[in-house]
């Protein structure tokens, strides 16, 4: 099923960059969309070569990462299982992963702390499960999204991506330096403190050469917005007719557009930004629509 594919590039309109584009990895599917289809590549090859018939893994209830798990793993044919954070609830996404069968665990903020000891206490004696960290960080996915630059023109200047563990950042920026791009990567950290991203992508690789990391569009931090956010993402999606999500990509592509009104980049310099999917979540926003 991870056969390899290659998502389309295509290019944004923008009143004073000429050469703006966006890498659709939204596209490549609806339910292990954008980088979470990227992570989870090599991920379930591991399982394969190891045997493992089980994936387990772990999320908070709107968590694009445990629908991408759920479906990929019916489509191998693997069982799933997520810890969920939190109290017990019912929405939209984990619906989705019940039809792709995976078993839900909803598990309180202190014991999902320590996913070590959750993964012992109920699968320590299954040899056949295989543990999957929180948003599928690891080196198997920092070795699927480093395939993303692979399938990128050489020539672009910035390439911009969303960050929440600062996985996908990591390899991309791997790819570059795999490729020996002269392309400067920008991290847009979802989150509060995003700092830490540089830290992760160091443990990752050795280094943060290239790296540009953008830590003041978090919008109050993980699942935050303000009405300008939700206008700019609204103004974004009608114009452009591509589907953008509050929690991550709107928060890049605020951040393009407002680095340019602030003249961070020549008008004629090649910025792409990286799509990373996660359509789904967004109806775990929809009050903020109306
Ligand atoms: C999960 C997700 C991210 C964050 O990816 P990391 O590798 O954890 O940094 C970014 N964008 C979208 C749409 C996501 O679903």
């Amino acid at each position: 099923m991870f056969t390899k594919i290659h998502s389309p590039v295509q290019q944004l309109k923008h009143p004073t960059l000429q050469q703006l584009w966006i890498k659709r990895d939204d596209l490549i599917d609806p339910y292990i969309s954008g980088n979470k289809w990227r992570k989870l590549k090599y991920l379930l090859s591991k399982a394969q070569t190891e045997n493992k018939d089980h994936l387990v893994t772990f999320g908070g209830a709107y968590s694009n990462h445990l629908l991408a798990t759920a479906a990929a793993a019916s489509r191998a044919a693997l069982k799933s299982t997520a810890f969920v954070r939190g109290e017990t609830v019912k929405n939209e996404m984990l619906m989705l992963c019940q039809l792709f069968g995976m078993t839900l665990l909803f598990v309180d903020r202190t014991s999902y702390k320590d996913k070590i000891s959750l993964f012992d206490q109920h699968f320590g004696d299954d040899p056949n499960a295989l543990f999957i960290d929180e948003g599928g960080a690891s080196m198997e996915a920092v070795t699927g999204c480093a395939e993303i630059i692979a399938e990128l023109p050489a020539d672009i200047d910035h390439i911009f991506c969303a960050a929440g563990t600062g996985t996908t950042a990591a390899g991309l920026l791997k790819g570059i330096h795999d490729i020996g791009l002269k392309t400067i990567l920008h991290v847009v950290p979802a989150l509060k403190g995003g700092e830490f991203i540089a830290e992760e992508i160091f443990n990752y690789l050795g280094h943060t050469n290239q790296l540009i990391l953008h830590t003041d569009y978090h919008f109050g931090g993980y699942a935050k917005t303000n009405p300008e956010l939700i206008h700019f993402m609204k103004s974004f999606v009608s114009s452009q007719g591509v589907l953008i999500d509050p929690i991550y990509t709107a928060k890049m592509m605020y951040a393009i557009d407002d680095l340019s009104k602030k003249n961070y980049f020549r008008k004629e310099e090649k910025i792409m930004a990286i799509h990373t999917g996660g359509l789904m979540g967004i109806f775990g926003m929809k009050d903020k629509f109306f």
